[in-house]
């Protein structure tokens, strides 16, 4: 049967998401990059971080296909296009590359995440004093045989700083005949391995442990 196209609504959830370590989502060096010439994060036009949602997108969605074991071809999204009980990805993020299902359109909707009132006050304040929101890390590799830093090896990357706060905002659209229970447990599994893995860039080296809480479901 096909995927009927009847919206019936839209659960919400709201929840914020602390960095418990510094968090990098890189920008471009040709974008905004004010005061950081190298490997800057991704701002706004007014100069201020923010979480793209389509990065915290793809984080929820690799998380639950590493879980579930679905993950594509060579590592790429999956794109099996079977249904809920088959595959928990595939509806609620789209299909991979696949325009011969029915499943319908994706069901999730990951908006773009804004620091917290909090943040942007220290943000602002720090604007003020004339010093970087930001901070600024410098790593190299060590040379395994000498201790030494290797040639060629050092590396600054700005990164949002600990205790900053953001607001997440996703939405998942519930057409007739969806399992909109087991949707919504889907999404909240993936917020919840996010918490024990890692988000945004080098988290397997310390960045990026961020702690999403105060989860809020609108059912209405
Ligand atoms: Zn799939």
């Amino acid at each position: 049967m096909a995927q009927s196209l009847r919206l019936l609504k839209h659960v919400s959830f709201t929840a914020t998401l602390v960095c418990k370590t510094g968090l990098r989502i890189g920008g471009t060096e040709s974008g905004i990059g004010i005061g950081t010439a190298e490997n800057p994060v991704i701002k706004d036009p007014r100069g201020i971080p923010y979480v793209p949602g389509s990065s915290l997108k793809g984080k929820l969605r690799a998380m639950l296909e590493y879980k579930y074991n679905q993950v594509g071809d060579r590592g790429a999204p999956c794109g099996c296009g079977q249904g809920l009980d088959k595959c928990p990805v595939c509806t609620i993020f789209g299909p991979h590359r696949n325009t011969n299902h029915g499943l319908g359109p994706s069901r999730i909707i990951v908006r773009d995440a804004f620091l917290s009132t909090g943040s942007l006050e220290d943000w602002e304040n720090a604007r003020t004093e004339g010093e970087d929101f930001t901070e600024t890390k410098t790593e190299t590799s060590i040379d395994r045989m000498t201790g030494m830093a290797a040639r060629g090896s050092l590396r600054t990357q700005e990164r949002v700083p600990a205790g900053t706060e953001f607001q997440l905002n996703i939405s998942l659209r519930v057409f007739e005949g969806d399992d909109k229970a087991r949707m919504k447990d889907i999404v909240l599994e993936g917020i919840g391995l996010i918490n024990k893995d890692y988000f945004g860039g080098s988290g397997t080296r310390g960045y990026g442990w961020v702690e999403i809480k105060d989860v809020e479901v609108a059912d209405a």
